[in-house]
């Protein structure tokens, strides 16, 4: 029997606009089609009409899923039987989901100790094998790359054009759902992400302005140096050297943006607000586009579009660690009750 879901796989959704030919393998966890939801507290604060894309939606939680289901489908059409990445988690994550509903093996490395705790979960739950290098992101992806010059392995970080090509679709969405927009806001940190969504506005004629931000701790491209030592609370963007960045800044100047850097504490006050007014709980490195709004404005911009990359759940230690609400210890009377409940 065959079953066909609901919503069609990303790849068949924009098969005219993508590398994939009918007949081609296509490994889908029906992702894309995320909801775009008004923010009204972030539209009252910046004076613009604000969205965000949730792209915390999507299978395993971010944005990355758009991506994989190219990099995974063409890594299955080119014949190969293992796929490996670099990843500060998500990526990760995303390539282990996808590798376990196509059959291969996939391999991760990761940053010693630097992965949240959400995402080595799902990387381990998927059965992926994971290789923690002593180092950053950046040392693991430089050995990756030469590691499948030697393996028939494909490669799946951002550097794969697969991947490139599957979260231009992110744009495609804003685009049929908004007719317009002036403004992208997109957390920036090995650069793919905002490379594709440039690449899928251009395809089809649109030229918002693209805003990017780093964590000033990890801000190769504001500094215009490589940062040898990146560190952030939001994990999903300590990159000191991103693959793309060059893309990026090209994007950035195109559409007349800016790459800029938000701190910490800037990241999580945004994290708070949007979790805590907006409904929104998202990844730290999500929360850096909305910092950065609120930080810099939207410049004369009328609609504008956040990019919430994942979702909350993937850094428990996070948003234990950074909000303010507690748990309240209580007996189990009435009394108790309605003090701690009222009081
Ligand atoms: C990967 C990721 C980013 C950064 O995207 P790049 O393509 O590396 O610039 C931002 N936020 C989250 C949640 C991510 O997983």
């Amino acid at each position: 029997m065959s079953v066909t879901s609901a919503r069609p796989p990303l790849i068949e959704r924009w098969r005219e606009h993508l590398p994939f030919e009918e007949g081609d393998p296509v490994v889908s966890l029906c992702e894309g089609a995320t909801p775009l939801l008004p923010a009204p507290v972030l539209s009252e604060r910046v004076g613009a009409e604000v969205w965000m894309k949730c792209e915390g939606a999507n299978p395993t939680g971010s944005f990355k899923d758009r991506g994989m289901t190219c990099a995974v489908s063409a890594a299955l059409r080119e014949g190969a039987q293992a796929i490996i990445c670099a990843s500060t988690g998500n990526t990760a994550a995303s390539a282990a989901a996808y590798a376990s509903r196509a059959g291969i093996r996939c391999a991760v490395i990761i940053p010693d100790g630097k992965i949240a705790t959400g995402k080595l979960a799902q990387i381990l739950a998927h059965g992926a094998r994971v290789v923690s290098v002593a180092g950053n992101f950046d040392r693991g992806l430089e050995l990756v790359r030469e590691l499948v010059e030697r393996h028939p392995i494909s490669l799946v970080n951002s550097v794969n054009e697969f991947r490139v090509e599957g979260q231009k679709t992110g744009a495609f969405e804003l685009l049929e759902e908004l007719g317009r927009l002036d403004l992208l806001c997109i957390p920036v940190g090995n650069a793919g992400n905002i490379t594709a969504y440039w690449r899928g506005f251009s395809e089809m004629g649109a030229t918002p302005r693209l805003f990017g931000f780093q964590a000033e701790g990890a801000a190769p491209l504001v500094a215009g140096h490589i940062f040898e030592h990146p560190e952030t609370v939001a994990s999903a963007i300590r990159i000191g050297n991103p693959a793309r960045g060059a893309e990026a800044l090209d994007a950035v100047e195109q559409s007349q943006g800016a790459i800029r850097a938000v701190s910490d504490t800037q990241i999580l006050a945004a994290y708070r607000l949007l979790a805590s007014r907006e409904g929104m709980f998202c990844e730290p490195a999500s929360a850096a586009a909305v910092a950065g709004l609120l930080e810099y404005g939207a410049d004369g911009a009328e609609r504008v579009v956040c990019v919430m990359t994942g979702r909350g759940l993937k850094d428990p230690d996070t948003a234990l660690d950074h909000n303010e609400g507690a748990v309240i210890p209580c007996e189990p009377q009435m009394a108790a009750i309605e003090a701690a409940v009222l009081g």
